[in-house]
Formats: C-alpha cells, sequence, structure tokens
C-alpha cells in the first residue's frame, strides 16, 4: 500500500477488488467527505506560451482530510472509481468548477477556458449530457468555456456511445479534449470521427522531449497532424525553459506544467495569472 507524504493514512491498496473491511471503511469515508464538503479543486493555468497569457486552467482535485492534511487524487481517485462514488464526486467537480468560472468572470476578469477530467462511469452516465446542461444553466458560464477532459481509452471502450455522448455534449458548445494522448492505441486518423476541439500530448513525452528522438518525433508528428485536423495542441507536463522553446518553435503554443505552475488554490490563481477585462 502506498503512503501518504507525512501521514500514515494508507488509502490506496493492491488487489483493490476485494471488498474487504478496510475497502468498505475507506469508501465509507469518501461518502463523507463528498457529505462534508471536504473536497477543494486547485487550478493549473494552460498558458499560450507566445503571448504569456493565461488561456485557460484545468482544475484538479484534492481531499482536504481534517487530519490528515491534503490528500492527492492519485490516492483516492481509483477507489472512487472502483466503488462508483465518482460520479458524485464528478458532478461536484464540474459544478464547482463551472461556479468558480462564473465568480470570476462576475468579479470582473476575463474569462478563461475551465477543464474538467471526466472519468470513465461518468461518462457512461446515462444522464451525463444533462448533468451538463444543468451546471451550465445553473451557473450561467459560456459553454465553450468549459473542456471536458476524456483519456484516449475511455473513447475506445464503446466508440459509438463515445461518438454519440460527444455529438450530445458538442451541441451544447462545450469543447473535449483528448487527455494523455500518445498513450493509447489510437491512432490520429481514427481520432477524426470524434468531435474533439483538442489534444494534450502526454508528459511522458514532453519529460525526455530533449533527448530522446522517439519522443520528439512522436510529439512532432502530433503537432503536425492536429493541426492538419484543425484541433488544438496542449503540451502537459512542460518543466523547463528548452521544452517550452522546442514546443514553441513546433507551433505547440499551448502550454501546462510546473515551468509555468502547479496546480494552485483558486485565490492564488486570481491573484498571479487572472486578468481584468
Ligand atoms: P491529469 O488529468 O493528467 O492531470 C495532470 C497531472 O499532472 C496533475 O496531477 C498535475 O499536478 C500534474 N502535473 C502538471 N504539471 C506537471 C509537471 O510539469 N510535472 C509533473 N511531474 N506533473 C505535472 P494531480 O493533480 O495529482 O492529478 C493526477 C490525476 O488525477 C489527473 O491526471 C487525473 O487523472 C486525476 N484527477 C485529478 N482531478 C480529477 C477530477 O476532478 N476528476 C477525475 N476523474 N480525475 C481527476
Ligand atoms: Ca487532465
Ligand atoms: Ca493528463
Ligand atoms: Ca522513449
Amino acid at each position: 500500500s502506498k503512503e501518504v507524504a507525512g501521514g500514515s493514512f494508507h488509502f490506496y491498496h493492491e488487489g483493490m477488488g476485494r471488498r474487504t473491511i478496510e475497502n468498505v471503511k475507506y469508501e465509507n469515508a469518501l461518502y463523507r467527505a463528498l457529505e462534508r464538503d471536504e473536497f477543494v479543486l486547485f487550478y493549473q493555468p494552460q498558458m499560450d506560451y507566445c503571448t504569456g497569457e493565461m488561456a485557460g486552467v484545468e482544475a484538479l482535485i484534492r481531499w482536504q482530510h481534517p487530519t490528515e492534511g491534503l490528500i492527492p487524487p492519485n490516492v483516492f481517485i481509483p477507489l472512487a472509481e472502483q466503488t462508483g462514488l465518482i460520479v458524485p464526486i464528478g458532478e461536484w467537480v464540474l459544478r464547482e468548477a463551472a461556479g468558480q468560472l462564473m465568480k470570476w468572470m462576475d468579479a470582473g476578469y476575463a474569462p478563461v477556458n475551465m477543464a474538467v477530467n471526466l472519468s470513465a462511469a461518468q461518462f457512461e452516465q446515462d444522464d451525463l449530457v444533462t448533468v451538463v446542461e444543468q451546471v451550465l444553466a445553473d451557473t450561467g458560464i459560456p459553454p465553450r468555456y468549459l473542456h471536458l477532459e476524456l483519456t484516449e481509452n475511455q473513447l475506445m471502450r464503446d466508440s459509438e456511445l463515445a461518438i454519440n455522448t460527444m455529438h450530445r455534449l458538442k451541441k451544447l458548445g462545450v469543447q473535449i479534449a483528448i487527455d494523455d494522448f500518445g498513450t493509447g492505441y489510437s491512432s490520429l486518423g481514427y481520432l477524426q470521427k470524434f468531435p474533439v476541439s483538442t489534444l494534450k500530448i502526454d508528459r511522458s513525452f514532453i519529460r525526455d522531449l530533449m533527448d530522446d528522438d522517439d519522443d520528439r518525433a512522436l510529439t512532432d508528428t502530433i503537432i503536425t497532424m492536429a493541426d492538419n485536423l484543425g484541433m488544438e495542441v496542449i503540451a502537459e507536463g512542460v518543466e523547463t525553459e528548452p521544452q517550452a522553446d522546442y514546443l514553441a518553435a513546433r507551433s505547440c503554443a499551448l502550454m501546462q506544467g510546473y515551468f509555468f505552475s502547479p496546480p494552485i488554490p483558486a485565490k492564488q490563481l486570481e491573484k498571479r495569472f487572472l486578468k481584468n477585462k
């Protein structure tokens, strides 16, 4: 099992498939966390490297545990997915993120894209489109600023269903981004069938960009082909200036990574990155 830094909170267990007493305890803890409003969203800037402006943010969940401190998503999202709790948690994320964007707009900040991660179980809910529609109506954000992030493999589980759901989401005016792109099995040609507006190049390719020929070739190919398909590209996990310069030279201007900022609380993002209208 994995330990949370500085804490004794064993949360992630190998072989979590079994419904052990421990699991049920953790499941209850997660459920209570939702009831007690213990989840928080951090926001990581997605920068336009050419203009130096922030184009958008990605909302990333954390659990503000009353005694264990801030617990990262890798620790509890797998269990949430396994138990189905990811559905109500994911809906909370959607509402919270959209609500935050509306608050920023009401406060006079220029709107930015708000990217939200959707897990497979959420994506496959019959009422996902209705939920998204309701969140848009309740918060009042312009739909085009909402970007829903799906992984490649989520599309491959049931492509027909995925295409159908994506078209219905598109009709609402929201955008769809493919997360961790390059790690799955889909070809770019195949991806053309899906109404996707953005590809996010997985950070594993960006990490070794400066010294791995294969990763460079793959990154170059994704950028060129996405451009031909009329899709935007965001490079994930940009940590150094040479990486950023390399990407910019290949006309990949949108970047996300520690080089610009880690995910930070809303207040900090406001101060450091948001611009007035
Ligand atoms: P992801 O969607 O690929 O999110 C990007 C992750 O990479 C984030 O980790 C972010 O902090 C990290 N990251 C960003 N820039 C850099 C960098 O330059 N270097 C390195 N090494 N890492 C960087 P985080 O916040 O711990 O989230 C991990 C994963 O948890 C996410 O990966 C996503 O799969 C999942 N997750 C987070 N929030 C949510 C959520 O609200 N719903 C769902 N379903 N999943 C979520
Ligand atoms: Ca993501
Ligand atoms: Ca990613
Ligand atoms: Ca490699």
